[in-house]
């Protein structure tokens, strides 16, 4: 009986990659997000990192196939491609490049911009010019227009990266930018609070970073 233990446990199976699938999923749901980085791996996880990235090819890969980025899906919308792309412009404070597409904030990896885009450069190009076409622009319906912007309080992403490229994606009150130091974040703010009937405009809304913003909010 022994014997027969002993010699299946020295057979040393190799880890299968069904092995570490399960515990990257594992992992990931014990610590409730949607894709993990290696550190967090390396602190929760059972095997090796580097394990991991030799078996897949590279650790995004991994968790590609594990189905924790959502770089795999299919008809994402362009919105959805645009809103990633906007996140990340207003976390560096600048245009992001196509690597910044590995930063953890990224929600997709290159893939969905490749198969809709072709090029990093077509998809940054059609961002601009679709977030150019209209709000600001296009107040054909005068009506519609302001019923529109009477809406809400959230500006629209077009509306949100419109204000924050015409701030340089900067403070307007104290000048930080993530460009310079990436622990700033950014918000937009109403010049005329919302509260009080502000509109959620371009003209109304200014590009703040969050201490300057609470500090608005406190007075
Ligand atoms: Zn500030």
């Amino acid at each position: 009986m022994e014997k027969k233990f002993e010699f299946i446990s020295a057979k040393k199976t190799p880890i299968s990659e069904e092995e570490i699938i399960a515990d990257l999923k594992l992992v990931a749901k014990n610590l409730n997000e949607k894709n993990i980085t290696s550190r967090q791996y390396a602190e929760y996880g059972k095997y090796d990192c580097t394990t991991v990235s030799r078996k897949f090819g590279s650790w995004n890969q991994a968790l590609e196939i594990a189905g924790l980025k959502l770089s795999n899906e299919s008809n994402i919308s362009d919105e959805r491609l645009y809103n990633n792309l906007l996140n990340l412009w207003e976390h560096l404070g600048r245009q992001p490049s196509r690597r910044d597409l590995t930063n953890k904030l990224s929600e997709f990896s290159q893939s969905p911009y490749n198969r809709r885009f072709t090029t990093w450069t077509n998809a940054l190009q059609s961002f601009v010019i679709w977030a150019n076409n209209e709000e600001i622009n296009a107040p054909t319906n005068a009506e519609n227009f302001t019923k529109k912007i009477s809406t809400g309080r959230d500006p629209s992403l077009r509306l949100r990266f419109q204000v924050m490229r015409r701030d340089n994606f900067t403070c307007q009150q104290c000048g930080a930018s993530p460009a310079k130091d990436p622990s700033v974040e950014l918000h937009l703010d109403h010049i005329f609070p919302w509260s009080k009937g502000g509109q959620t405009t371009y003209e109304n809304l200014q590009t703040l970073c969050s201490k300057c913003n609470l500090g608005k909010s406190n007075l």
